[in-house]
């Protein structure tokens, strides 16, 4: 599996060390900003309308202190009114105008703002030019004072004349529903120099401090100045603001107007916005600063904290690096005995460290010795694959020799036979008397030759027989056969050679149903040969007895006799080619010692077996035959249907002369 897809979408390297800080600190400054910012709005608005509503309440104070000095101004020229000298001028009687100037004097005193006064009769007409300034005209045509009847005195609106703002206080003279006449009085508008002290000292030296008439038809200033109205300029926090077109540096402003009772004046004040959050603006510097120094000791804090807990991660990367390239750094011990997370962290990778480290050096010492043991086995592997060219060269050798032992033996075989047959024809001519007739010795030592004859063709056969199994060229043809019925055939083979010894044979019958898998001829091979050395190694009156017994999926065939019996170190050997119990020149008997092989060659080729069963010295042996009862079910050794058996051709027809 290839991790490089991995690799090369590794992130761009970053490091804690510097980012964390950094992180911390946009956080502060992004917390300590947004509470700052709402903070000071909140101030400034606070300012604002506490500032709004202290501008109301001061309003109104000017303006009852306003009406206040009306009211009393008022009350001054209804005295004058009443003087006894404007009634008498009024009426029409005779007054001396000094006596006259000094009455009306005493309404306006030194100093005053007012610039005219007279008296007109009630017809318009007026009484007096003596006075101040001579003015023509009804009261109410001056200053749009509507004379009322009664004993008050009224204000009139303002009005500009000549670049100056005047208004008139007019009053009656008498009584009733008609009044003897008016007096008028025109007056500048003007604050004293002390009352603009006592205004500033209120409400602050950038308030701006108007009259204007209710109907808002003019504006004027405290000095009698006429004054551009303000405009509306939106609102703020709930608050209308105005602004001036005259002042534009001043910014928004705040508006307050209170009505003068008993005049038809309002008195407004305009605070510059900025004027009202002067405070406020100071504490948010103040605040500001106090964010800034907080700021700077959290930055330091931040800073300390991040590398506090960077520095062992630092160290951390930098041991996962040397491990990666080999080298096992155990992180410093002063992280590592922190008591915090990152002091375990420290301790748990410093012991993984030396794990890691214990367990590289176990396999690097593995991989030497896996290393060593595969040259070893490397080596193994030469020498065995030169053994077993060796053996496939040995076993070419041995099949050659095998072929031309087969050779050897086919030959022999034939080449013995022909002379062999050729003795036994000639002497069964001399035995029939045709070169005339025999005498009894003659007749004795032909059938030697004749024994001998076929002694030395049992011998051929034999060899010639196993020759062919070794080379794997016997074919069996096997099937169910009835077992009583071959083992009866057999005793017209053996018995002639039992009596000779005065043997007793014995078949003992297993049951017509008995049935056993094989091939018909091998089976009789098999049981004549067993018979045969069963005669053979039995003395003179002894016994033989055959017998079949079905187990289950099996057969056996016992051959027992009561003969020398076998030596217990010999009961495998003796299956072996060319062996034999008797060995060397001592034997007592012939053959070749390849019998028994044979027998259990064709037994286990067809799914048996043949064994000694029972062998007592002396009292003879038991020689089992097991064979399959039926055919296997699948695969097996042999085949159903095999080809003719041609090793039949080898003589297995009748028994073997011993
Ligand atoms: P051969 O009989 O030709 O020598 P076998 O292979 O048939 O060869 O027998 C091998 C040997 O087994 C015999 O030489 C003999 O010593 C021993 N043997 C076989 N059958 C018997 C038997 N029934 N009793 C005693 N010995 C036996």
């Amino acid at each position: 599996m290839s991790f490089e897809h991995l690799a090369s979408k590794a992130p761009r390297e970053q490091s804690l060390e510097r980012t964390l800080p950094l992180f911390i600190m946009g956080m502060l400054l992004l917390v300590i900003g947004a509470a700052f910012v709402v903070t000071g709005r909140e101030l400034l608005r606070s300012a604002r309308i506490a500032a709004a509503e202290r501008l109301r309440n001061v309003t109104r104070e000017l303006a009852a202190s306003a009406e206040s000095s009306a009211q009393q101004h008022a009350r001054t020229v209804r005295g004058a009114a009443r003087d006894p000298v404007i009634r008498r001028a009024l009426a029409g009687d005779s007054v001396a105008p000094a006596e006259l100037d000094s009455a009306l004097h005493r309404i306006v005193p030194a100093g005053d703002s007012a610039v005219a006064i007279g008296l007109w009769r009630a017809g318009g007409a007026a009484v007096s030019r003596r006075v101040l300034v001579v003015q023509e005209g009804a009261p109410e045509q001056r200053g749009g004072v509507m004379p009322t009847p009664g004993d008050s005195a009224r204000y009139g609106p303002l009005y500009l004349d000549d670049g100056r703002v005047y208004y008139w206080v007019v009053a009656p003279v008498g009584t009733g529903a008609h009044p003897a006449g008016w007096i008028a009085e025109r007056r500048r508008l003007t604050v004293t120099a002390g009352a603009v002290r006592q205004i500033n000292a209120l409400v602050g030296r950038d308030v701006g401090v108007y009259f204007r008439n209710d109907t808002g038809s003019l504006w004027a200033t405290l000095s009698g100045a006429p004054a551009r109205p303000s405009e509306s300029d939106g609102h703020l926090d709930g608050i209308p603001l105005r602004r001036r077109r005259d002042r534009p540096t001043m910014g928004p402003l705040l508006l307050a107007e209170a009505p003068i009772r008993g005049t038809p004046w309002t008195l407004a004040l305009e605070l510059p916005v900025g004027t009202a959050t002067t405070g406020a603006r100071a504490t948010l510097a103040r605040l500001a600063m106090v964010n800034l120094v907080l700021l700077l000791v959290a930055a330091v804090a931040a800073w300390a904290l991040s590398r506090r807990l960077t520095r062992p991660l630092v160290q951390l990367t930098h041991a996962a690096a040397e491990i990666a390239r080999g080298a096992f750094t155990p992180i410093h011990e002063r992280w590592a005995a922190r008591g915090d997370e990152v002091g375990r962290l420290a301790a748990g990778f410093n012991r993984m460290a030396s794990e890691v480290a214990a367990s590289r050096a176990a396999l690097e010492q593995q991989v030497k010795e896996a290393q060593t043991l595969g040259d070893e086995l490397e080596r193994a592997n030469a020498e065995l694959q030169e053994s077993t060219l060796r053996a496939e060269h040995a076993r070419v050798a041995a099949e050659e020799a095998n072929r031309a032992k087969s050779e050897f033996l086919a030959m022999m075989s034939h080449e013995l036979r022909t002379p062999l047959n050729a003795i036994a024809g000639y002497t069964e001519l001399l035995q029939l008397g045709i070169h005339g007739p025999l005498t009894t010795a003659q007749h004795e030592d032909l059938e030697r030759i004749r024994h001998s004859q076929r002694t030395l063709l049992t011998l051929i056969d034999d060899v010639l027989n196993y020759a062919r199994i070794e080379a794997g060229r016997v074919e069996y043809a096997v099937s169910e056969i009835p077992l009583d019925e071959t083992l009866a055939g057999m005793e017209a083979l053996i018995a002639p050679q039992a009596r000779v010894k005065g043997i007793t044979y014995e078949h003992r019958p297993a049951g017509a149903a008995v049935r056993v898998w094989a091939d018909r001829r091998k089976l009789e091979q098999i049981v004549l040969n067993l018979l045969s050395n069963a005669v053979k190694f039995t003395g003179r009156g002894g016994r033989i007895t055959v017998d079949g017994t079905a187990t289950g999926d099996h057969v056996l065939v016992r051959v027992t006799d009561t003969g020398c019996g076998i030596a217990p170190d010999k009961l495998e050997s003796i299956f072996e080619p060319f062996t034999q119990a008797e060995a060397g020149l001592t034997r007592t008997s012939g053959g070749t010692g390849l019998g028994l092989a044979i027998c259990r060659e064709f037994a286990r080729a067809m799914g048996g077996d043949v064994y000694v069963e029972r062998s007592a010295e002396p009292g003879g042996s038991t020689f089992a035959v097991r064979l399959l009862a039926r055919a296997p079910r699948e695969g097996g050794a042999i085949a159903a249907a095999s080809a003719p058996d041609r090793a039949s051709d080898g003589g297995w027809h009748a028994p073997r002369p011993r």
